[in-house]
């Protein structure tokens, strides 16, 4: 689950993470009276940027003002006229996709002077399952740039499970960034604090990028972004309760109601499996015989009537979809069952309008694997059954070049 920059900053702040005051707002005037408020407290300067969770927001571009989705104001008249620039408008980025994302809410913060811009982001290395510590001084850039053109540029620090992060290990990094003197100090507690954050509120990601470094010697956080491991949220109501589900995919949001684990992709051929490990192998025949996946779909373990049921329901709301590939193992779940299922969910109207034009391939593999085939043969439906992975991956071939 991924939060907005403003409620990281709360929530770092908690941390002792250095962070510049500020304060979100849904309305123009509410945006003013917190630049005010600021400015009684010593404020000089603002930046009003907009809430979306996509990052790219200062080189983004708003549909109708135009405006940057980072605006620098030297005033309160110019707190006004950025707020009404970003609010209701949406901002297109290189992370929104040309759709864009509507800014429905804005953070008013301190403008801060910069000496010098880093990167600075936390992530689990699952290649060697320990979390990692990555630096660099080319901050402000996106990381990926940077690690593809000049990798030498990046630092890093594993931690070791079942341990904290090392005093030595968070001086080597501040060293990498070229810090001296109390701002040495400053970054190696800024280090800790963070790395603290993100090991207890089960984050799977802070990336703080720029992290700044202040004429006066100040270093903090100008930007955050956060993603918390959903399987940990449980324990972290509080973590949880900053959900916002506007900033979603819709249809993926639809699907996690459902309990089922749907991600949407570029492709033409649906994928309905039972298992994160045969939808991933299931994706990849579907690429070896040429087509492309509409999306990932894992429906668990017990494909019934209902679950397949969803998963149509789902498939079929992206209109790229030319067929549909169901592939299921049955072990516990019995495949005549499940054939006995996808054919009740094919009959429910609702469904059977929409697949019309839409075949169906059904690869059902296990536990009365052949009496499931007969089923799905002797039902006067356009299902095609399919035993072997390779022949539904044919039969998936032949019906989009029909
Ligand atoms: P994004 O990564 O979405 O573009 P950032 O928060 O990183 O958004 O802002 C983009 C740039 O705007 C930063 O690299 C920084 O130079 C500048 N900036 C952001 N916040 C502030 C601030 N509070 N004071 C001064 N400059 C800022
Ligand atoms: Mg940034």
């Amino acid at each position: 689950m991924k939060i907005h920059e403003y409620q990281a900053k709360e929530l770092l702040k908690e941390y002792n993470v250095a962070v510049p005051a500020g304060v979100s707002a849904t309305t123009v005037d509410k945006a003013v009276e917190a630049a005010r408020e600021m400015k009684d407290n010593g404020a000089g300067l603002f930046v009003v940027k907009a809430q979306i969770h996509a990052g790219g927001r200062g080189k983004g571009k708003t549909k109708n003002s135009g405006a940057s989705g980072v605006i620098l104001c030297d005033t309160l008249e110019e707190v006004r006229e950025a707020a009404e620039s970003l609010l209701g408008d949406t901002l297109v980025t290189v992370q929104t996709g040309k759709e864009g994302q509507e800014v429905t809410r804005i953070y008013v913060t301190d403008g801060v002077d910069i000496e010098q811009e880093f990167y600075l982001g936390i992530l689990l290395d699952r290649s060697k399952s320990k979390n990692v510590i990555m630096v660099s001084t080319e901050g402000g850039v996106e990381i990926e740039k940077v690690a593809e053109e000049t990798p030498e540029k990046i630092v890093k620090e594993w931690v070791e499970p079942g341990m904290q992060l090392q005093h030595n290990q968070a001086r080597h990094l501040a060293y990498a960034l070229g810090f001296e003197g109390d701002a040495f100090k400053k970054a190696v507690k800024f280090i800790m604090a963070l790395y603290n954050c993100y090991e207890e509120t089960d984050a799977s990601l802070v990336e703080i990028n720029p992290l700044v470094l202040t004429p006066g010697g100040d270093v903090m956080a100008l930007d955050a972004k956060m993603t918390f491991d959903d399987n940990a949220l449980f324990r972290h109501s509080d973590i949880a309760e900053l959900r916002d589900k506007s900033e979603e995919n819709p249809v993926e949001l639809e699907a996690s109601e459902y309990g089922l684990n749907y991600i949407k992709l570029d492709g033409n051929v649906g994928c309905m499996v039972n298992g994160a490990g045969l939808a991933m192998a299931t994706m990849d025949i579907i690429k070896l015989s040429g087509g492309e996946p509409a999306n990932f779909l894992d429906v668990g373990g017990s494909a019934n009537v209902e679950t397949v049921k969803n998963g149509f329901r789902i498939i079929l709301e992206d209109k790229n979809v030319k067929a549909i590939l169901i592939n299921i193992f049955g072990g516990i779940v019995r495949c005549d069952r499940v054939a006995n299922g996808v054919i009740e969910a094919v009959k429910d109207p609702e469904i059977a309008e929409k697949v019309q034009d839409v075949p169906i391939i059904v690869r059902l593999q296990g536990t009365n694997a052949e009496e499931a085939k007969e089923i799905i043969d002797n039902s006067d439906l356009n299902v095609i059954s399919a035993v072997l992975l390779k022949e539904a991956a044919e039969e998936v071939s032949n019906v989009l070049a029909a």
